[in-house]
């Protein structure tokens, strides 16, 4: 089945939303593509602090929500399913071919805002004990080890904003960081060496995971030396890798697979656009993503008004 509309937004994250939100207060015949509920990596983040208007900060899973109902009163239309393909002017009179398993959307116009996923640190143990003690979810998993000792790999955003979370929970968190300096945010950093319940291993690296039916420690290497560490749960924040496997060869993509764009966020390809974490040069917050989503439908409106209005 093919299903026409203006213009397709493949993503519910906060970048996707806020595209829909401006394309539906446009009245441009839009559908929003997600393949679960909408929200993105927004509803695992416990507290967002960083976006503006919330001085006490605001949870994710409430943040998620909030802006997806804000589209939906607005009047923005969703379908559920995965975009598998990207075939740039394919359908007829040049639309933009995205297909799923079980439908075929023909669109003038796509924003892409598929967003990205956590990367895995590539450990013997890692796929193993996945849902077993290993997790890339603190709000989701992190009640599971309460009063348990735990380790937070990384050392960005993600490992010191999910760490703080679990020292409220875990009886210690042991933050696992391969160099001598955290590349996440000063006032994150100032909180995680003030608690009295964190603890950073520098210039260190988990060579594995190890249990027997559940995690009960990792394999550490340090300046001195290899270490067993224990612990009952294992949080991986080392990364986040763009969505963007099935765009290849659709849209150029740079070394690190982010959609490269030009300052209307418009992709190589005329007519598909990009907002969000996937972005080539995305500064990955949120109120980034939130610009994106705006920049991006304002510049499809005038795309779909035709060479006069760009
Ligand atoms: P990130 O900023 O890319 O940091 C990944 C961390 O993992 C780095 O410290 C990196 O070490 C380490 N790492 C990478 N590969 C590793 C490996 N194989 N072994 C051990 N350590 C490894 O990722 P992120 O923290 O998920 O953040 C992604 C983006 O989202 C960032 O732009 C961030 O600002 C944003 N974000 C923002 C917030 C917020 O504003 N509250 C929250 C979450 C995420 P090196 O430092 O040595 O490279």
């Amino acid at each position: 089945m093919t299903r026409e509309t203006d213009l397709l937004i493949v993503g519910g994250g906060a970048a996707g939303l806020s595209a829909g939100l401006y394309a539906a207060r446009s009245r441009i015949d839009t559908l929003l593509l997600e393949r679960m509920g909408p929200g993105g990596q927004l509803v695992n983040v416990d507290r967002v602090e960083n976006y503006p208007g919330f001085p006490d900060g605001i949870a994710g899973h409430e943040l998620g929500p909030l802006m997806a109902q804000q589209a939906m009163d607005a009047g923005l239309a969703f379908a559920y399913g995965e975009a598998q393909a990207l075939r740039p002017g394919a359908g007829a009179d040049g639309r933009h071919l995205v297909e799923t398993d079980g439908e075929t959307f023909a669109a003038c116009a796509v924003i892409l805002a598929g967003g990205s996923t956590l990367a895995r640190l590539g450990v013997p143990g890692e796929q193993e004990f996945e849902g077993r003690g290993v997790s890339y979810c603190a709000t989701c998993d992190g009640e599971f080890f309460r009063d348990r000792p735990v380790v937070v790999v990384g050392g960005g955003d993600s490992a010191l904003d999910e760490a703080l979370y679990l020292a409220e929970i875990a009886s210690s968190v042991t933050i696992v960081h391969r160099r001598l300096s955290f590349r996440g945010a000063r006032v994150m950093q100032e909180r995680i060496l003030g608690h009295p319940k964190c603890r950073v291993l520098w210039n260190a690296t988990v060579g594995a995971i190890v249990g027997e039916e559940t995690v009960s420690g990792v394999e550490l290497t340090t300046g001195e030396g290899a270490s067993r560490l224990d612990a009952g749960g294992v949080f991986i924040y080392v990364g986040l890798n763009p969505n963007t496997a099935w765009l290849q060869g659709a849209v150029d993509l740079d070394g690190g697979g982010h959609v490269v764009s030009d300052g209307r966020l418009q992709s190589s390809v005329p007519g598909v656009f990009v907002a969000g974490d996937l972005r080539q040069f995305s500064a990955r917050q949120v109120a980034a993503s939130v610009g994106d989503g705006a920049t991006a439908a304002i510049w499809v409106e005038r795309f779909l008004r035709g060479p006069e209005a760009r």
